[in-house]
């Protein structure tokens, strides 16, 4: 089972301090070669595919194209994968445009619309926040007919409902919209933040999806395939020579990959004896994964 992320741009109209990519105005985008060739390769058994960036919204024909080819190859190609944008919402601003934009992506073939601006990093370039809000429980009640003071996205999302004839909630058509609640992942330009605002207990990512018998991948603006969304690994292989399935197959084979989805970065620095067993443990308790990650594999380009 698959869930792929295709970060479609690089650009985006925010520079936070909270971004995992360094991105910001001025990013490159995907061609429309590389859109196609991504859709091609998804495997059959991709479960979802999510358009991202950067802000996909500042690339809107790219957005149209990408969406658009995946609806069309989607029932042949990978047809149990529902299709999801990720955006930071910059652009919701009034409830008629909003709709408008959510109808547009509903008939392109949009399942899932999720809104990732709903926080304080955001907050701070701007993003206004209260218009992003989107409380399930008051949408449910709204549809019920009782009175509730909504939100620009929940005013939107509620005349989708009405338009479409959709009376049950939640829907085939359904939005989220959040942001950073639990720490940020301490990598890019994330990991300047201060040490608090950091989450610095999660699991490697690889380790998880092989216990769970799933991939969660990353297809770069130049079609290069990341096992690991935050791309701290190397890429595995690009669409352009070959299907995302046998990338994986082939990257498992590897002794890098294996052994991350066995133990995480801890596992790589001590069978590549990269640092004494003492300086493991202590990066270990002290840091992410993803933190000591990003350093094990600074010190494995070092090497080679
Ligand atoms: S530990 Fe490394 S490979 Fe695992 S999720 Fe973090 S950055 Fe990705």
């Amino acid at each position: 089972m698959h869930e792929v992320w295709f970060q479609a741009t690089e650009n985006c109209n925010l520079k936070c301090g909270h971004c995992a990519y360094n991105f910001g105005p001025g990013g490159e985008t995907a061609s429309e070669d590389t859109v196609e060739a991504v859709v091609e390769a998804l495997p059959k058994d991709t479960f979802s595919f999510s358009l991202t960036g950067g802000e996909i919204f500042t690339r809107k024909q790219i957005l149209v194209h990408a969406l658009a080819y995946a609806a069309v190859m989607r029932e042949e190609r990978f047809p149990n994968a529902k299709l999801a944008l990720q955006t930071n919402g910059y652009w919701v601003d009034n409830p008629e445009e909003t709709f408008e934009r959510m109808r547009t992506l509903f008939e392109l073939g949009l399942d899932f619309l999720c809104f990732s601006g709903n926080d304080k990093y955001h907050e701070e370039h701007d993003i206004d926040t209260s218009k992003l809000r989107f409380d399930p429980k008051i949408i449910a009640d709204s549809v019920r007919n009782s009175s509730n003071s909504t939100s620009i996205l929940e005013t939107a999302y509620l005349k989708m409902l009405a338009t479409y004839g959709i009376d049950s909630f939640p829907s085939s058509f359904y939005v989220l919209s959040s942001g950073i609640d639990k720490g940020v992942y301490p990598v890019g330009r994330a990991k300047h933040l201060p040490s608090e605002e950091l989450n610095m207990h999660s699991v490697c990512d690889i380790t998880r999806n092989q216990t769970n018998g799933r991939s969660e991948l990353l297809v770069d603006v130049r079609g290069d395939v990341h096992m690991c969304i935050w791309k701290i690994p190397p890429p595995i292989g690009s669409v352009h020579d070959a299907p995302i399935d046998v990338l994986v197959e082939d990257a498992m084979k590897k002794p890098i990959y294996s052994i991350l989805a066995l133990g995480g970065p801890e596992m790589l620095a001590k069978v590549f004896g990269l640092y004494e067993q003492s300086d493991i443990q202590d990066m270990f308790y002290r840091f992410s994964p993803c933190y000591m990650c990003e350093q094990v594999f600074a010190k494995l380009a070092e090497k080679s």
